[in-house]
C-alpha cells in the first residue's frame, strides 16, 4: 500500500475545521501545563520536605521534654535530701545547744553525728549544683527545639497558603481553558475530534500540528520534498497525517508548500 492510497482512505474535513483543530491543541495544551504546573508546584515539595524534617524535630523536642521533666523531678528529690538532712542536724544542733546532752560520750558521737551529717549536705548540695546545671543544658536544648519546630510551622503555613493560593489561580486558569475549549470542539466535526482525541492520548499530548516553514509542528522534523509534493496536491479538505509521527498536519499559509 503506497502512500497515495494510504491517503484516500484518509479523513476530510473543512480547512477551516482544520485550522480549529489547532486552536483546540492550543487550549488543550494549555491546560495540560496548567495541571503540570498544579501538580508540579514547588512548595508540594517544599512542604513534603519540611514535613518530615518537622515530625524529626517535634520527636527530639519530645524527648528533650522528657530529659527536662525527669531531671527537674531529680532537683526536686534532691532538694528535699538536702533539707530533710539539714532539719536533723538543726534538731542535733538544737539539743546540744539547750545541754540536753551532758554525757561526754553522747556528745563526742553527736559531734561526730554532726560532721557526718555536714559532709553528707556538701555532698548533696553538690550533686544539686551538678543537676542543675543538667537542667539548664536540657531546658536550653528544649527551648532551640520549641523553636525550631515554631519556626517550622510558621514556614509550613507560609508554604501551604502560597500553595493554596497558585492552587485557586491555577484552577481558574484551566477553567477560563475549559470554557474556551466548548465552542471549539462545538465547531469540529465528530471524526476529526475523535482521531485527535486518540492521537492525543498516544502521542504525549499532541495530536495536531501546523505545517510550517516546511517542518511538521507536533514532532518539529522538517519534511522531506516528496512528502511535501504530496501535500501540495492533496485537496484542501483532506486530512494529512505526517508520515513520520502521524500526528495530523494542517496547511497553513506559512506551510512553505
Ligand atoms: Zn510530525
Amino acid at each position: 500500500m503506497d502512500s497515495t492510497s494510504h491517503r484516500r482512505r484518509a479523513l476530510k474535513a473543512d480547512p477551516a475545521a482544520q485550522l480549529a483543530l489547532l486552536d483546540l491543541q492550543e487550549l488543550d495544551s494549555r491546560a495540560d501545563l496548567l495541571r503540570h504546573q498544579r501538580r508540579t508546584l514547588p512548595e508540594l515539595a517544599e512542604i513534603a520536605t519540611l514535613t518530615a524534617s518537622r515530625a524529626e524535630l517535634d520527636g527530639q523536642r519530645r524527648d528533650a521534654q522528657i530529659a527536662v521533666d525527669d531531671l527537674t523531678a531529680e532537683q526536686a528529690k534532691v532538694d528535699a535530701d538536702v533539707e530533710q538532712v539539714k532539719t536533723r542536724r538543726k534538731r542535733d544542733q538544737d539539743r546540744m545547744d539547750q545541754g540536753l546532752i551532758s554525757n561526754p560520750k553522747d556528745l563526742e558521737r553527736m559531734q561526730g553525728e554532726l560532721e557526718s551529717l555536714q559532709r553528707r549536705i556538701t555532698s548533696l548540695e553538690d550533686d544539686e549544683l551538678e543537676v542543675m546545671a543538667r537542667l539548664e543544658d536540657a531546658q536550653q536544648e528544649l527551648d532551640s527545639l520549641t523553636a525550631q519546630v515554631g519556626a517550622a510551622d510558621e514556614r509550613l503555613a507560609a508554604l501551604v497558603s502560597a500553595r493554596d493560593t497558585k492552587t485557586q489561580e491555577l484552577d481558574a486558569s484551566l477553567e477560563t481553558t475549559a470554557s474556551e475549549r466548548g465552542p471549539v470542539v462545538a465547531g469540529l466535526p465528530e471524526d476529526l475530534l475523535a482521531l485527535y482525541e486518540r492521537l492525543r492520548a498516544a502521542k504525549d499530548g499532541v495530536g495536531v500540528g501546523a505545517l510550517r516553514a516546511r517542518e511538521c509542528g507536533g514532532c518539529r522534523l522538517s519534511l522531506d520534498p516528496s512528502e511535501l509534493a504530496a501535500i501540495r496536491a492533496a485537496a484542501p479538505d483532506e486530512v494529512i497525517r505526517h508520515e513520520e509521527c502521524q500526528r495530523i498536519l494542517v496547511r497553513t499559509p506559512e506551510s512553505g508548500i
